[in-house]
């Protein structure tokens, strides 16, 4: 797998942990207000020896890994990335926009991960217009999702309100997921698309009020910065 940039000790990535997080380089969307633009872009790899060593380094401060992007799961070695992390015994996380359900199931079978995180970006009819993009291969995205959905892998399903969804979206999108489902918030903050830095983002308040909407997952939970609510 190819890595663009790793961040040495994060709490933002997996609540209640400090994680070593791991930005795997490119992605195959382009999400107008992604945060981590010269990630999607493409940057010079750093070398997977590099990180290890520095996960060495910084071991002792952490207690999690989180493999992010970019889209990880655009490597198919990337099994073989998140096992060499597993055997350091910290629990490895994968973030995922589930567009290879092929490198989603190899993670799981081959139990190399503890748990899964994947971006539900959209109702599906405007999938790409959230996401940039011409062809956003929903069929992949509904593969990942049901395959998820019946697994024993501990998941969740994200959306982060973009500008574009409305409050029907926001709902809709929601009530596709069985399991859990978060619903995040936007930060208009080094978007991919500047214009997106000058948007609005949802409160806390208004994002709990359409999340008290959406009936069909297990569990539903508000996510802004480090704040998580369970909506019972
Ligand atoms: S927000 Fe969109 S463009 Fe950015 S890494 Fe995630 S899927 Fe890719």
């Amino acid at each position: 797998m190819e890595i663009a940039d790793y961040k040495k000790q994060s709490r933002n990535y997996w609540k209640g942990k400090i994680s070593f997080v791991i930005f795997a380089n490119k992605c195959n969307y382009n999400c107008p207000y992604c945060f981590v633009p010269e990630v999607v872009k493409g940057k010079e790899p750093i070398e997977t020896k590099k990180i290890m060593k520095e996960l060495h380094r910084v071991r002792a401060g952490v207690d999690a890994i989180v493999i992010t992007g970019g889209e990880p799961c655009l490597y198919k070695d990337l099994p073989i990335l998140a096992k060499k992390f597993s055997m350091k015994n910290l629990p490895v996380k994968v973030w995922t926009n589930g567009t290879r359900p092929s490198v989603l199931k190899n993670l799981v079978k081959r139990k190399v991960v503890d748990f899964i995180a994947m971006d539900l970006k959209a109702p599906f009819q405007k999938y790409g217009e959230i996401t940039g993009t011409k062809e956003p291969e929903t069929k992949k995205v509904r593969k990942s999702k049901k395959f998820l959905e019946q697994s024993e892998i501990d998941h969740e399903f994200v959306t982060t309100w973009s500008p574009d969804l409305t409050e029907k979206d926001v709902v809709e999108t929601g009530n596709e997921v069985k399991t859990r489902w978060i619903l995040q918030k936007f930060e208009p903050k080094n978007c991919l698309n500047k214009e997106y830095c000058k948007k609005e983002s949802k409160s806390p308040e208004e994002m709990e009020k359409i999340a008290r909407k959406v009936k069909n997952p297990e569990e539903v939970r508000i996510r802004a910065g480090r704040m998580e609510k369970v909506i019972e």
